[in-house]
């Protein structure tokens, strides 16, 4: 696989679309620390990127692939596209761009940040229930397909099954984490864990395609761990609610490869354990992420612990990489996120309260 070496942001960039991806790789030394493990415990910061998410890259990919097969067409086309946001954000932002009208469907219980955020780029919304199966004509799908046999020009360039999207991964995703690595002080330049929420797989699926042909002709193996929520079929277990966005179906999408040489193991999360973990992000990390963040590092603390990753987190030469998939501005106006303090956080909390009223 040929590296892209352009890894920051150089010089002047054409558009927004130029500055999509190229996100930071940066220690949680803190939160190693408090549990205990020597390993380089690493996160894939991805609200860095230009639309907010780790669905900029595929957006991106989708509409100019589109364009180039001709299945896009500038001053035709209208992009339709079921999204639980972000992939609809990352689209909505190459369509202004670009000039083609966009038209996002999105289960009611995605964030109003999401939505406003989308129709400041000039998308339309239809909000969709979220208790609908994905194969109801009132499903975020049904409606979006529906739209489509309606609309002249309506195209849905389909995470669910687009190609592209495992393939942003592979070789962007990947290749920023390989660049990364190998051009930092770490005494190794592999990866010993790699850790991830899977919504459509999309992302799961191409780093994991990546580490596995980076480790070819090496006698190195990465443990691949992917997370979804209690609720979500992907993982396991059956369909049902839950608060936590982007991650989780209730039907395996295309784009997700359970071929079992990819995936190692699977991690059920649950809303509680996932907000908690954001929210130590965001307080002792300094890092402003979403739930779907909070989830990968749960994930990635509870194998750690496990007897499987314990060797992993007593390696002081082992990298472990988190994804964190979105930003804490998507979320702003969630209960889980307006409740402050942070679980654990009580005690400071107060501390500061007394101050303010008292003085030191
Ligand atoms: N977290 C968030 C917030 C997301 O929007 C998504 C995309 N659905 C994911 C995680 C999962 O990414 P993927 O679709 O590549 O599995």
């Amino acid at each position: 696989m040929a590296l892209d070496t352009t890894h920051h942001w150089q010089g002047v960039l054409n558009s927004a679309l130029d500055a999509v991806g190229h996100t930071p790789l940066i220690r949680l030394d803190r939160i190693a620390e408090a549990e205990g493990f020597k390993c380089n415990l690493l996160a894939k910061c991805e609200y860095f990127s230009a639309g907010g998410s780790v669905k900029d890259r595929i957006a991106k990919r989708m509409v100019e692939q589109a364009e180039k097969e001709g299945t896009l067409v500038p001053g035709q086309s209208v992009v339709i596209e079921p999204t639980s946001g972000n992939t609809g954000i990352g689209l909505a932002l190459a369509c202004a761009i670009k000039g083609y009208r966009c038209i996002i469907t999105l289960p009611a219980k995605m964030s109003l940040e999401k939505e406003v955020m989308l129709r400041a780029l000039g998308a339309e919304i239809v909000r969709t229930p979220t208790e609908a199966p994905h194969n109801d004509p009132e499903s975020l799908i049904g409606i979006a397909e529906r739209l489509r046999d309606a609309i002249p020009g309506g195209v849905i360039l389909d995470q669910y099954s687009n190609p592209n999207n495992p393939l942003a991964h592979y070789h962007e995703t990947y290749g920023e984490i390989a660049y990364a690595l190998k051009s930092s002080m770490l005494r190794r330049k592999d990866i010993a864990l790699l850790v991830a929420g899977a919504g459509t797989g999309g992302t799961i699926t191409g780093l994991a395609r990546a580490v596995r042909d980076a480790e070819k002709d090496s006698d190195h193996r990465a443990i691949v761990v992917a997370c979804d929520p209690v609720g979500s079929i992907l993982g396991g277990g059956l369909p049902g609610m839950y608060q936590v966005e982007g991650i989780g179906y209730d039907f395996f999408p295309k784009v997700l490869d359970m071929e079992p040489s990819l995936i190692d193991k699977w991690l059920k999360t649950d809303d509680t354990e996932s907000f908690a973990a954001a929210k130590r992000l965001i307080r002792i990390e300094g890092l402003m992420v979403g739930g779907s963040s909070g989830t990968a590092l749960a994930g990635a603390v509870r194998f750690l612990h496990s007897d499987e990753g314990r060797k992993i987190a007593e390696d002081p030469t082992a990298n472990v990489v988190v994804v964190l998939p979105d930003g804490s501005r998507n979320y702003m106006s969630k209960p889980w996120f307006l409740a402050q303090p942070a679980e654990g956080q009580e005690e400071l909390a107060l501390r500061e309260t007394i101050r303010k009223v008292i003085g030191r």
